[in-house]
């Protein structure tokens, strides 16, 4: 039986990856020994991590004034980092609030700086809503504005880029980076947990623009202070080196599916797929407004919650695996990320279409 695996993060990867990397993991290169046992200094493990910087570059289009650095500490450790990075004591941080992941990012921040959450989002009619444009009135004093343009939580995510003025714009994209095109310019510093759309967690790839980096606070833990970073080619210590490697094997992955143009159109049809389908049927819902819905982490809900755990146990037994949402929102979540085959989401979509038959 064919499993899909809908989990929200640690996420499946593709397939092929996977398959490379197990042929490659006793003997990475003809070295006679794996990726994962050599020297982040040698030569062919640079040149690799080069390679995978390089193709993130040319995948995103980063412009030149942009540093790309793989980094410890997954998201949560960025939560602290850019403020550490590039924000002043006494200075104040703007944020949009949407979900869970926004608000952790906050309550981090606030051990460095002030914080101000400028917006936040709402439930408008029974559906989730993100604030407008207008709603989004930044301080233009403050170190920056935050804000996560998919929670992976709630499953809302911003088709639009806020408009921050001259003050730095900060996104945490792990679960939607690398999932459509983006004009990378408009951004002070992008960052992300690799584990949904890039490869094994702990990895955080963050994208910064030159100007933001060489005024860390005298109290950055140096592994987390860019400048050193950038000094040391994100290898100022041991890097997370076989998830490096795994994320260079994703970027060449996601080049062969025609980028990032390619995979945008790939989500969006998974994504309508899951969505119609739930709104035609009367069984299912989902409580975000259209255009706030996240194409890659999609949370519905029965409506009647007393077949939640027969419909996860059935689910289970038909090879589609970790659909249970999150605790703090309930029903399912069906997390369909780059690497979840069409195939995936027509099987999930018949098998609810077969349960709702027999129990509806
Ligand atoms: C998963 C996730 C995180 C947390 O990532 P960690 O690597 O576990 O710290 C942060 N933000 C968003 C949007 C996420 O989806």
């Amino acid at each position: 039986m064919t499993t899909y695996n809908f989990c929200a993060g640690p996420a499946m990867l593709p397939t092929e990856v996977m398959q490379q990397a197990q042929q490659e993991f006793l003997d990475w290169n003809g070295l006679g020994t794996s990726v994962m046992e050599i020297s982040h200094r040698s030569e062919p493990y640079m040149q690799m991590a080069a390679e995978a910087e390089q193709d993130l570059r040319e995948l995103m289009a980063v412009p030149d004034d942009y540093h790309v650095l793989f980094l410890h500490g997954g998201g949560r450790g960025q939560f602290a980092s850019v403020p550490l990075n590039i924000s002043q004591p006494g200075q104040s941080a703007d944020f949009v609030v949407s979900g869970h992941w926004s608000k952790g990012a906050v309550a981090e921040c606030g051990k460095y700086l002030s914080t101000r959450v400028i917006a936040n989002s709402s439930t408008v009619d029974g559906r989730v809503t993100l604030p407008s444009q207008q709603a989004i009135q930044v301080d233009s004093k403050a170190a920056f504005l935050h804000y996560c343009p998919n929670e992976t939580i709630e499953g809302v995510e911003f088709n639009w880029i806020p408009d921050s003025g001259a003050v730095p714009l900060v996104a945490d994209m792990s679960s939607n980076i690398l999932s459509a095109p983006l004009d990378v310019s408009r951004f002070g510093v992008i960052y992300a947990g690799a584990q949904k759309n890039i490869g094994p967690s702990g990895l955080a790839v963050v994208i910064v623009r030159r100007d933001l980096v060489g005024n860390a606070r005298q109290e950055t833990p140096s592994i987390f202070n860019y400048e050193l970073a950038v000094k040391h080619d994100s290898m100022y210590n041991t890097p997370p080196t076989y998830s490096w490697y795994l994320a260079g094997l994703v970027f060449k992955w996601l080049k062969k599916q025609g980028g990032l143009a390619g995979i945008a159109n790939h989500n969006a049809a998974k994504a309508s797929l899951l969505y119609r389908f739930i709104d035609k049927s009367d069984f299912y819902k989902n409580s975000v407004a259209q255009d706030c819905r996240s194409k890659m982490n999609v949370p519905f809900q029965l409506a009647d919650p007393k077949l939640d755990e027969l419909f996860l146990q059935q689910a289970e037994m038909a090879g589609l695996k970790a659909l249970q949402g999150h605790r703090a929102v309930g029903g399912m979540r069906a997390s369909i990320y780059n690497a979840m085959p069409r195939a995936g989401v027509e099987a999930l979509v018949q098998f609810m279409a077969e349960f709702e038959k027999r129990n509806g």
